[in-house]
């Protein structure tokens, strides 16, 4: 039988009496350090629905669906697949729709439908041929950050006149139903319809 050395029983006393290397997590919170990146939290003010996380997401987090009768995008991210890259806030068109928290991180549970969150956004449909345009608050934030410039554009000069009922006439059918004429382009349709107004003005 081989005997302790000298040094290692002092090593063993020392270590017996010195307070511990390892954290007592998760009895005792973890402080993390500054920029640690923990869970994406999403900040439904500043969030548009755009879509833009979703095809910058390495891991397939966020997935959209469009329901075109309700008007209603549905958006719905599944943390249980995130690995804390970043790339979703990095690439938020807004700056301010999605943030990974330096103080939530722990994400461990037993039910894994815990981990997935869900929004919804009001969708703006081509009144021609039900193709979703994008979402309205996705517009109102485009007619923000280009301010007069946005009206160069018809489809926006259309919402904006929507919005603030400047051509509102009683018993005018807005919905297109017989088929593309150059009135509809005063309507709000996508711009493949609008391209076949345009042409066919000009033709
Ligand atoms: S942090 Fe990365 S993996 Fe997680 S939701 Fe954002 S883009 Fe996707
Ligand atoms: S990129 Fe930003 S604004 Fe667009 S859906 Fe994602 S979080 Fe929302």
């Amino acid at each position: 039988m081989r005997y302790p050395k000298i040094r290692e029983v002092g090593e063993a006393v020392v270590s017996l009496f010195s307070p511990a290397y390892t954290t007592k997590f998760p009895k005792k919170p973890h402080t993390p350090s500054e920029n640690y990146r923990g869970k994406p939290v999403v900040d439904n003010e500043h969030c548009v629905g755009c879509e833009t996380c979703t095809n910058v997401c390495p891991s397939g987090v966020i997935k959209f669906t469009d329901n075109k009768e309700k008007k209603i995008r549905k958006i719905e991210r599944n943390y249980g697949l995130c690995i804390f890259c970043g790339q979703c806030q990095e690439h938020c068109i807004t700056g301010k729709g999605i943030k990974l928290s330096d103080t939530i991180y722990d994400l461990a549970t037993f039910n894994r439908k815990e981990l997935i969150e869900t929004q919804e956004k009001e969708l703006l449909i081509c009144q021609s041929c039900g193709a979703v345009i994008t979402t309205k608050e996705h517009m109102v934030y485009l007619h923000k950050k280009l301010g007069s410039i946005a009206y160069s554009s018809i489809l926006n000069l259309n919402i904006l006149n929507e919005k603030l009922k400047l051509a509102q006439q009683k018993d005018v059918q807005v919905e297109v139903v017989d088929g593309l004429k150059r009135k509809d382009m005063f309507n709000i349709i996508c711009p493949n319809c609008l391209r076949k107004v345009l042409v066919k003005i000009f033709d």
